[in-house]
């Protein structure tokens, strides 16, 4: 875990009629990759330090181990309701907004559990 970590979005492959995610360099599967990979907070955008409590925070998304990418997944296609008070694993997700490798502004999706209220 380093401050060089680098947020972008996973892009669709078709590969034999299933959609998967995968890495937009290297345009490998990231599939099984899914889950809540960590990103400094100092990647997040238009929010307080004190919002959220540390220096990492799990984002909703996939990371491609050869281009140290996390991809992170937009609240429209989380898989999880973003601002409910539960999804299927119980775990309430919030909306926040993060620096991509572009320089981007854009959503991410992190457990509300690690913003403070
Ligand atoms: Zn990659």
């Amino acid at each position: 875990m380093t401050d060089s970590v680098l947020i972008r979005r996973p892009i669709a492959r078709w590969t034999g009629g299933a959609r998967i995610a995968a890495c937009p360099r290297c345009q490998e599967s990231v599939e099984d990759s899914l889950g809540s990979p960590q990103i400094p907070t100092m990647r997040l955008a238009n929010q307080g330090p004190r919002r959220v409590d540390g220096n990492t925070v799990c984002v909703r998304g996939y990371c491609c181990r050869s281009c140290e990418y996390v991809l992170a997944i937009g609240p429209g296609d989380a898989n999880v309701e973003v601002g409910s008070s539960r999804d299927r694993g119980g775990e309430p997700w919030v909306s926040i907004g993060a620096v991509f490798a572009d320089g981007s502004k854009r959503p991410v999706v992190v457990p509300a559990g690690e913003v403070v209220p």
